[in-house]
């Protein structure tokens, strides 16, 4: 379950989490809007998305909380939040080693795909291959597969990322 969360929203994501189901919340997309992202991070969802405009009060909960980022590079650029990927914060959250999933947000909508999203990562911030197959490791991690499932997704994939 992915969504963009307001107060109003709320019971049905406590009543989402009490049957279960695993949430992202995506917020942070537009400037102003501190206290809907403290509210996101107060709730603690498995994973959070975008946080692109945060005051550093939001920050520091942000980092404090370890709650997986997903990051959506071309999503960002594409809707305007940021005017070039060098402004991205990826930069920032990658070198402050909070957990960060590098996604596509909506490969169609926004028309990428996980590898290119990669890719602008490497030219953009100069990630090594080393950095990309750890992220690719840590994203399996915070899936929300089971532990077999991640443990059958490590066995396929890392092998694979260790001969680019
Ligand atoms: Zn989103």
């Amino acid at each position: 379950m992915t969504m963009t969360v307001c107060l109003c929203r709320l019971p049905a994501l406590l009543e989402a989490r009490k049957a279960g189901l695993r949430v992202t919340l995506h917020g942070g997309e537009v400037p102003g809007r501190s206290e809907e992202a403290m509210q996101q991070l107060a709730f603690h969802p498995d994973r959070l998305g975008h946080m692109c405009y945060m005051e550093d009060r939001v920050k520091e909960a942000l980092l404090a909380s370890k709650i997986p980022l997903e990051l959506c590079l071309t999503s960002n650029i594409k809707t305007q939040t940021f005017p070039c990927f060098q402004d991205h914060h990826f930069q920032e959250v990658f070198l402050a080693k909070h957990p960060l999933v590098l996604c596509t947000d909506d490969s169609g909508v926004f028309h990428t795909s996980l590898s290119q999203e990669f890719a602008i990562a490497m030219n953009t911030f100069g990630i090594q291959e080393k950095d990309v197959q750890r992220l690719v490791a840590e994203s399996i991690d915070y899936t929300f597969a089971s532990d077999a499932e991640k443990l059958e997704l490590k066995r396929c994939l890392l092998p694979r990322l260790s001969q680019i």
